[in-house]
């Protein structure tokens, strides 16, 4: 045998190649590069699939290293730390079967069956402890193909691991593994049924926290076995974890629904129904203001608004293939004379109604449709979560009809809307642009005159953008913006998509120059979402304290006592006349009692009223957030928060 066949070759990232003994691991490799490199190194991405450490190469792989420490081996951390800690769940409850651990945004669970015992957060704190001792013994975590599949059945079903001996069953033709976890004498102590890839030992394993323990089914089936559900998060640093685990204290602070109760903003009812929001005086407050700065930026960008009704003929949906492709998330149909209705899913029929209520020119283009659309979809009751997914929401709908040669100033004036909206409320953003999926409707120009409408209005503004190739949906290219809040999560925000179906399926036309029929272009655009959802974020956002422009209640006027309470009322009543949203506390309450719940109620200042303040014709200003601003003359602080008002200052 010659030499060269008992070497192998292997592409590195780089572009290099790197001569290896034949059988050589990704190991070997690390080790062939620096020393330093394999210490630091969990496992390797071989041909585009994360593979575990010690997998064997072959001539010609495409090689990747994976180090700790990064995000892209965060998968091979939650993956093992998972399986950590069913081991020590198992060496504590050795009742405890198991059922499966898959890793889930920011850590993962494991689901286990523990008959007589339900877990405590005493038992989490135990198990955490085991599972630090396993980290710290460092035992190897070995991959092992299973030499005899029935022979491993028999074994677990012995064992009474009934869950594990039904997942092997049903995977015995996709090669099984399982994973050893050996101590520093290469003794196995433990095994679970599972296809990796893991890191190489449990030493890397330093940041973890066990989280709540919550209730699951089988195969998430309610007629079999209840399980125990651990949740767990899991970093490569202390530092990453404790900065995770802040970041949910901070969300918890700021759940839109607790904070509601607290400000009195909204409520859901059982005995109407789940998913409908009933908006109460201050979010009302708020989501009018909002709305009517919405009116004015699209009156100022030559929008018309347009009202449609609440309910339809079906076959208005029956045009628009709504009933073909969207029935699930549409309400039955209602009996109106004996035709069907149904309760509106979304407001694009509608604005094409109106474009179609008479022959448009060339010259007519581009028409600007907008209304604040009220439309009802049906979502499972198991997903509606407070203002965020509800069964009935108002949109803020757009629908822009104009000619190809159009499309890019239309994007790029619904890009400047978004980018001035969400500057607003103080959002950051980023972009997304999905291009043709595989399959879709429409001709490969009709496509590309859509994308780059879209992809060369972002370009014009310099945007940066990320390209989701074929991630479009079927009938249209679009822009999906991501917005990000105060404490840095992530939000579906504004969506902008040209339609490549609607115009068909309706002959949406327009005359041309040329005196022919041409198919309008179609622009489908939500830039706030919808005003429940929109609203629901913001709480979040604001964490309840929303900016002098939006605050329900924007200066408390507290008189200090009796003798105060005409002059308080004269300002409370001269703020109002000047649409200051003021609200006189004259409670016989202490005004420090009163201050405090002003300052609960997060409104944005208070005018304290006394006998100096009236002496000397001077009104003591408070913020609630600074405290004293300070006395001055009532013009001067009317001037100083129409300013504010006006600037819509965060
Ligand atoms: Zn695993
Ligand atoms: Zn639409």
């Amino acid at each position: 045998m010659s030499k060269v066949e008992t070497q192998i070759q292997v592409k590195l990232p780089d572009g290099n190649s790197k001569t290896l003994e034949a059988g050589a691991t990704a190991a070997d490799l690390a080790k062939a590069i620096a020393e330093g490199l394999f210490r630091k190194s969990v496992g390797a991405v071989i041909n585009g699939e994360p593979k575990d450490l010690y997998t064997p190469l072959k001539d010609g792989d495409e090689v990747k290293l994976l180090t700790a420490d990064t995000d892209e081996s965060l998968e091979f951390l939650r993956h093992s730390t998972a399986h950590v800690m069913a081991e020590a769940v198992q060496s504590l409850f050795p009742n405890a079967k198991i059922a499966i651990g898959p890793t889930i945004q920011d850590g993962f669970y494991y689901d286990f069956e523990i008959a007589d015992h339900a877990l405590t957060p005493s038992d989490l704190e135990a198990i955490e402890k085991k599972m630090t001792e396993i980290a710290k013994e460092n035992q190897r975590i070995v991959r092992y193909d299973i030499p005899d599949v029935d022979a491993q059945i028999k074994e677990f079903e012995q064992q009474g691991e009934k869950f594990k001996a039904e997942l092997l069953t049903e995977h015995r033709d996709h090669n099984p593994t399982l994973y050893l976890m050996q101590n520093k004498e290469g003794k196995t102590v433990w095994n679970d049924l599972c296809r990796g890839p893991h890191l190489p030992a449990t030493g890397f394993i330093k940041a973890f926290k066990l989280q709540k323990v919550s209730g699951s089914y089988w195969r998430a089936d309610e007629n079999k076995e209840k399980l125990q559900r651990i949740y767990a998060t899991c970093f490569w640093t202390k530092k990453d974890l404790e900065e995770h685990l802040k970041r949910l204290e901070e969300a918890e602070k700021r759940d839109h629904r607790k904070l509601a109760k607290q400000l009195d903003l909204f409520s859901v009812h059982e005995e109407v129904g789940p998913g409908l929001i009933f908006w109460h005086p201050n979010l009302a407050t708020v989501r009018d203001t909002i709305e009517e700065y919405w009116r004015k930026e699209h009156r100022r960008r030559g929008y018309d608004f347009v009202y449609t009704p609440h309910i339809a003929n079906e076959s208005l949906y029956k045009i628009s293939g709504h009933l073909e492709n969207y029935a699930e998330n549409m309400y039955s149909p209602m009996d109106i004379d004996g035709e069907d209705y149904r309760c509106k899913p979304m407001n694009c029929p509608g604005h094409i109604m109106i474009y179609k209520s008479k022959l448009r020119s060339y010259r007519d283009l581009p028409l600007r449709y907008a209304e604040l659309g009220t439309v009802y979809r049906y979502e499972r009751s198991g997903v509606l979560h407070g203002m965020l997914r509800v069964r009935g929401f108002t949109q803020d709908d757009s629908h822009i009809f104009c000619t190809p040669e159009q499309l890019k100033d239309e994007i790029n004036g619904i890009l400047d809307l978004i980018d001035s909206l969400m500057t607003t409320f103080g959002y950051r953003y980023k972009a997304y642009l999905s291009t043709r999926p595989e399959k879709y409707l429409g001709t490969d120009e009709q496509w590309e005159m859509a994308t780059n409408g879209l992809e060369q209005a972002m370009k014009d503004r310099n945007m940066d953008y990320e390209v989701d190739e074929g991630g479009g949906v079927f009938y249209a290219p679009k822009i999906d913006i991501k917005l990000f809040d105060a404490i840095g999560r992530e939000w579906q925000g504004p969506t902008i998509q040209v339609d490549l179906n609607l115009p068909n399926r309706f002959d949406v036309t327009y005359i041309g120059e040329d005196g022919n029929r041409h198919q309008a272009v179609m622009v489908h655009r939500a830039v706030l979402g919808s005003m429940e959802r929109f609203c629901g974020g913001l709480i979040e956002h604001y964490a309840g304290r929303f900016p002098l422009w939006l605050a329900p209640t924007q200066v408390a006027v507290l008189p200090i006592s009796d003798r105060h309470q005409e002059r308080a009322k004269e300002l409370a009543l001269a703020l109002q006349k000047k649409e200051i949203r003021a609200h006189l506390d004259d409670r016989p309450e202490t005004i420090q009692y009163r201050i405090r719940d002003a300052q609960l109620e997060q409104t944005p200042y208070m005018l304290v009223i006394g006998d100096k303040e009236m002496e000397d014709d001077v009104v003591a200003v408070r913020h609630r957030q600074g405290g004293q601003v300070g006395t001055m003359k009532f013009e001067e602080f009317l001037e100083k928060i129409e300013k504010e008002i006006e600037t819509k200052q965060l």
